[in-house]
């Protein structure tokens, strides 16, 4: 389908290459449960994910604004009720992130093996530099990629400057990622390709609605190893 039009196939890491989410949300979901004296915990996550989203502007992403952000939503929601032990379980749950093992997901390895001898591959993730190269090093899918970028926010104009720095051009470059609006939107927005491959669970912040899609077309493929057929048996 791609095949002799794309020669650049980026890929995005988290929850893409690797299990990201369900860390977070495993945090998330002891958080709310702790917080549950104060307000139930569905309510709970309402706000947490309200301060997560205002606090990247401060933060950025990652385990950091993380941490932060669940100390802000517990305050926010139990003024000057928010024990000590309970800031410290939130700041060791942010440290226990950091050292999270690496679970590559299904498949990755041998697709990108595949397409490597065919196409230019990048790695293009979004977030704290030193968490995101740690995950990079674990995974030890660094040796596959010609190129990895670590974004601070991945919108159009990153995309362009991406592009713009290797020489690629924009109907040229593939983007594969689980986040409509971090991997697909601004992609097939300044004319590249895009395949979607969701994850089980994906933050809320990275949710778009169907409207701000505007018609634009990409695939969605539910496996990773459907991308070969995709780009080297057709
Ligand atoms: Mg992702």
């Amino acid at each position: 389908m791609f095949h002799g039009k794309v020669r650049a196939v980026g890929f995005d890491a988290d929850d893409t290459l690797w299990v990201n989410e369900p860390f977070f949300d495993q945090a998330k979901a002891e958080v709310a449960e702790m917080m549950s004296v104060h307000l139930p915990s569905e309510k709970f996550l309402e706000v947490l994910e309200k301060t997560l989203s205002r606090n990247i502007k401060s933060f950025g992403y990652g385990v950091k604004n993380f941490v932060i952000s669940m100390i802000d939503a517990a305050n926010q929601v139990a003024p000057g009720n928010v024990k000590s032990s309970e800031i410290e379980r939130m700041i060791d749950l942010g440290r226990a992130m950091l050292f999270n093992p690496v679970e590559l997901i299904e498949g990755v390895e041998e697709v990108l093996q595949t397409l490597g001898s065919s196409y230019e591959l990048l790695m293009i993730t979004k977030g704290d530099v030193a968490e995101q190269q740690r995950k990079i090093d674990l995974s030890g899918m660094a040796e596959y990629f010609d190129h990895i970028e670590i974004l601070t926010e991945k919108d159009g104009a990153a995309y362009e400057s991406i592009l713009r720095k290797h020489s690629i051009g924009h109907e040229e470059f593939l983007m594969v990622g689980n986040s409509v609006k971090s991997d697909i939107l601004p992609v097939v927005t300044i004319g590249g390709s895009a395949v979607h491959i969701p994850f089980h669970t994906t933050w809320v912040n990275e949710v778009v609605c169907d409207g701000e899609l505007c018609g634009r077309e990409y695939v969605e493929i539910s496996e990773v190893s459907e991308l070969l057929p995709l780009l080297i048996y057709s």
